[in-house]
């Protein structure tokens, strides 16, 4: 794949030179705003495209650092894949309004919204921006249900074969094979946490509903008292109080939460704080989408085991 990239980049080095248009060896640029939809995308666009994610796998997709460089890349983009149901409305709208750049314009084939076709949970009935809400179309932590990546993969697959017409036929044979493995690997992930139907845990943001419905967990309380909102001594002593009550003895937490909030908590229920980056890559070797599920999976199943 290194040596493939390097040849395309001379060519496309060649072709502007001489003022053609890209040549036929040229990969697809794709740029997804968060590490997860890049892994999907390299699944489906394989040899042929070259992707890079915005935002690191340790930071909060609704609170991205905006630099420069993002504009740039933008701007080089064949393809951008966001998230959409506003998880990046905080950093993305101001980094495409500095883009020039019709082919990732939003309605075009190079613009994938992810969220389009999800079957969205938890739309609010009342929403309010200002006081720090940031859910208002739904929860967008979709890609934890493999049955949403499914549909989002095959998604961009008919947006790859749009923008590249000429490489449809491996899209189409790379979603069979990821399609075939996601199958296997789903039904070996609700194997595993089977055993553990209706147990309760905590979260710290609304990140894992999607998990949870998937492999039937029940989230009995989250640390932040909403979306968005820092967690309150008051509002610790609610979900402590729940914890006790309910029996929830694990608590979820991702690399750029607060982990010491949830030590707090934990200490005073006797739960563990499980570490656990809903980004490949965010822990080690969870760099694809299989590999980031395998480890949240038998992470969760031992946690609920418990101590030998
Ligand atoms: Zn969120």
């Amino acid at each position: 794949m290194k040596t493939i990239a390097h040849f395309g980049l001379a060519a496309g080095t060649l072709a502007a030179l001489l003022g053609a248009g890209p040549p036929a060896t040229k990969k697809l640029s794709i740029v997804a705003t968060t590490p997860d939809l890049a892994a999907l995308v390299r699944e489906i666009g394989g040899d042929a495209v070259e992707v890079k994610a915005l935002a690191k796998p340790t930071e909060d997709p609704h609170y991205v650092d905006a630099k420069p460089s993002h504009i740039v890349t933008l701007n080089r983009a064949d393809v951008l894949i966001e998230g959409g149901a506003e998880l990046e409305l905080g950093w993305l709208p101001p980094l495409l309004e500095n883009t020039r750049n019709g082919r990732i314009a939003a309605g075009s084939p190079g613009r994938i919204v992810a969220s389009e076709g999800i079957r969205m949970l938890e739309i609010p009935a009342t929403f309010d921006r200002s006081k720090g809400d940031v859910h208002p179309f739904g929860n967008p932590h979709f890609l934890l249900d493999p049955v949403n990546v499914k549909v989002i993969a095959s998604r961009i697959a008919e947006h790859l074969a749009l923008v590249d017409p000429k490489e449809a036929s491996v899209f189409q044979a790379n979603l069979k094979t990821f399609d075939a493995a996601l199958g296997v690997k789903l039904a070996q992930w609700q194997k595993l946490l089977a055993p553990y139907h209706g147990t309760r845990i905590v979260t710290y943001h609304k990140d894992f509903v999607y998990l949870a419905e998937r492999f039937g967990l029940e989230i009995v309380e989250t640390l932040e008292p909403k979306p968005g909102i820092a967690p309150s001594p008051a509002h610790l002593a609610k979900v402590i109080a729940t914890m006790k009550s309910t029996q929830a003895h694990v608590i979820l937490v991702q690399p750029y939460q607060n982990r010491k909030t949830a030590e707090t908590v934990a200490r005073q229920t006797g739960a563990v704080v499980l570490d656990v980056g809903q980004q490949p890559g965010a822990v080690k070797n969870t760099d694809s989408y299989f590999q980031l599920m395998d480890y949240m999976v038998g992470t969760l199943a031992s946690a609920f085991r418990g101590p030998k």
